[in-house]
């Protein structure tokens, strides 16, 4: 990957036709100061990305690594991912994941934190003015279902397996759910028939994380690490037991459960 180095005036300089986005860029530059990194993407097939860094479990934020194309929509898009951050948002920290089991909840926590982010913000990313599809991200990035299936049929040949082809069942029809409410194209009924050819009582739960969505308790930085766990709870993450979410110090740690 060819990436290069930004300042943070060649970014404002980017973004000057667009003055409310520059607040943005304002806001995150004062909150974290020199921590805050920009770097171009040279390659278009690399998707943006920002990633925080911390010494360790308990550190603050030491870097915040934001890689980006030049167009102001991915830029922007990156900058909210930081604001929401910036605005007290619990930030996922993974410990490394020591197997198959911990690699996919730690999948599954990423996942979900990133769709999240996406519904928080996605409504002042368009108040600047940017259409639906200049939000390119993953939630545009429709599963395949055919494939989802097999893989699921996999899973569930191992009856032991059972509760991870529930939470990744869970875990996938819900971000189809919210790239439906944020009116992105997406599979949401196609997997909705899936779950329930495959796991008997399925629309209880689906029905459960709409209510859930709509309630939008995530969207306030303070309810978010309870109304998250409740969510994992339900959908079946938190019951494999193998780790569970939890606020430390403002920030979502995934943690071993004995
Ligand atoms: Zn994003």
């Amino acid at each position: 990957m060819t990436t290069s180095s930004v300042s943070w005036q060649r970014i404002r300089d980017i973004l000057s036709p667009n003055p409310p986005t520059i607040a943005i860029l304002d806001r995150i530059t004062r909150h974290f100061g020199s921590r805050l990194e920009f770097y171009f993407q040279e390659s278009t097939k690399q998707e943006s990305s920002v990633r925080f860094r911390r010494a360790s479990a308990q550190d603050e934020l030491e870097r915040i690594i934001v890689t980006i194309h030049t167009q102001p929509p991915a830029i922007i898009h990156e900058c909210l991912h930081v604001k929401l951050a910036a605005d007290g948002f619990p930030l996922l920290l993974g410990k490394k994941p020591t197997g198959p089991k911990a690699q996919f909840e730690f999948d599954s926590a990423r996942s979900l934190e990133n769709v999240l982010s996406h519904a928080v913000f996605l409504d002042q990313f368009l108040s600047f003015g940017f259409g639906r599809f200049d939000f390119a991200t993953d939630v545009q990035k429709s599963e395949n279902l055919p494939e989802f299936e097999k893989m699921i049929d996999g899973v569930l040949q191992n009856g032991l397996l059972t509760p991870i082809a529930r939470g990744l069942w869970n875990r996938i029809y819900f971000e189809q759910l919210i790239a439906d409410r944020m009116g992105m194209p997406n599979k949401r009924n196609g997997f909705l028939s899936l779950g329930r050819k495959r796991f008997p009582g399925m629309d209880a739960d689906a029905d459960w994380l709409s209510t859930w969505f709509d309630r939008g308790d995530f969207r306030n930085a303070v309810l978010f690490p309870s109304a998250v766990n409740q969510m994992l709870e339900r959908i079946g993450l938190a019951s494999v037991k193998w780790s569970r979410i939890e606020p430390v110090a403002g920030r979502l740690l995934l943690v071993d459960v004995p």
